[in-house]
């Protein structure tokens, strides 16, 4: 069966085309600056090594994407043989739908479900909606399947994931705590074996999920994807009292949330970039700002840190996944260097020379510390190709 899986950022398509069960990637594709002038697109089918990057592309919305990742698919040198063009399901990484949690397949239901939290997810439910209405007219024959980032968090206990906010909210509104990045995190709990694991998803989006015998037990995330940890350009958590009282200053509600949810986070406080690689240039040229943000960002991961540990009881791996997690020896530093009294000590040399993927941690660490490429794709694959036979 060939499952095609789509991941679709606020302005970005990432696509990768497997053969299930055997898990064998034929292509994929990756689209940066979709609605632009300067998009930039990448296609690599993976039998024959074949690669087609494309600068300066005018892709004005995600169907031009999608056509022409199809056209890459079906037509010239990086074509995949006939069989493989039969896609039977497509599956998405979505973010989240009111009352649905884990893997279903995307009716018209479901779709009203992501509507109706648009207000939590705006820049990822609707980017999902568009691509999925996309999918549906390109590949009429296809099952549409959403792998939801919350499903994998099911299992944190109740007493972890409801605020201290009146009861009656959560039963009326459901309002708690629903955790994301849920493929990446679950990825990393089949990839490492340890028993207790604290997952570092930092990248565009950052999150820490505490990890206990293979399922999740808490999470940095909390009702919307704007809490927990800093992101790129996302404040994470803050009083919520700052709302009422910027707004007694003279700011409105929708100037407020804009610069949560646009200018908070790395670009926020660094005033430089919401990229860390330019921000730690900056930083490395003097600007204190700059320096002020990659701090701001290891303290608040260092903080969850505290508490993971304390609530698994103990800790056997600490783990770092996504863009920044995989590629930035100097934030991992300033996370593990500040660890040690807690057991993990970081082989200095090992992590300046990793490059994506390796053990970082001194040989006598009591804590393994892990440096893991994130794999979301596979985990969407793998339940969407359970999705299609009914499991
Ligand atoms: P997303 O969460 O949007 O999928 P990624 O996981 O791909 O994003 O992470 C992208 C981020 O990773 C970039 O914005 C950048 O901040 C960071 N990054 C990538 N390479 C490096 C690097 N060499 N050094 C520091 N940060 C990097």
């Amino acid at each position: 069966m060939y499952i095609l899986v789509s991941n679709v950022g606020s302005t970005s398509l990432k696509f990768k085309l497997f053969e299930m069960p055997q898990e064998r990637l034929l292509c994929e594709s990756k689209i940066e600056r979709v609605g632009s002038d300067d998009a930039i697109y990448y296609y690599k089918n993976m039998e024959s090594g074949l690669e087609e990057r494309k600068n300066d592309c005018s892709i004005p919305c995600y169907s031009d994407g999608i056509r022409m990742f199809l056209s890459s698919l079906t037509e010239g040198e990086g074509a995949v043989p006939e069989e493989a063009r039969k896609i039977e399901a497509v599956g998405f990484k979505t973010v989240l739908a009111k009352g649905f949690y884990g893997v279903h397949e995307l009716t018209e239901q479901v779709l009203e479900a992501m509507r109706e939290y648009l207000f939590v997810a705006p820049a990822h439910n609707a980017p999902y909606l568009e691509a999925i209405g996309q999918f549906k007219q390109v590949l009429p024959g296809a099952k549409m399947v959403g792998v939801f980032e919350t499903a994998f968090h099911k299992t944190i206990p109740l007493e972890r994931r409801i605020y201290s906010l009146p009861y009656e909210w959560y039963e009326k509104y459901g309002i708690m705590r629903m955790g994301y990045h849920g493929s990446s995190h679950s990825y990393i709990a089949k990839q490492v074996k340890e028993r207790r694991i604290i997952s570092c998803h930092l990248g565009g989006s950052c999150s820490l999920c505490a990890i206990k015998d293979g399922q999740s037990v808490d999470t940095s995330f909390g009702f919307s994807l704007q809490t927990g940890i800093p992101h790129a350009n996302r404040a994470g958590d803050f009083d919520p009292y700052i709302i009422p009282f910027l707004k007694n200053e003279g700011l409105t509600e929708e100037e407020i949330l804009q610069a949560v949810a646009k200018n908070g986070g790395l670009l926020g406080v660094s005033g430089v970039s919401n990229d860390l690689r330019k921000v730690q240039e900056a930083a490395e040229n003097g600007n204190k700002r700059a320096e002020l943000a990659i701090d701001m960002l290891a303290v608040s991961i260092i903080r969850y840190i505290g508490s993971f540990y304390a609530e698994l009881g103990g800790l056997d791996a600490l783990v770092f996944t996504g863009g920044i997690g995989e590629n930035s020896n100097l934030l991992r530093e300033k996370i593990c260097l500040p660890l040690a009294h807690m057991g993990v000590v970081l082989d200095r040399e090992a992590n300046k020379m990793c490059r994506g993927h390796g053990m970082i941690s001194a040989t006598d660490s009591p804590v393994k510390i892990l440096v893991v490429a994130a794999n979301e794709e596979i985990g969407v694959a793998r339940q969407t190709y359970d999705c299609v036979l009914g499991q």
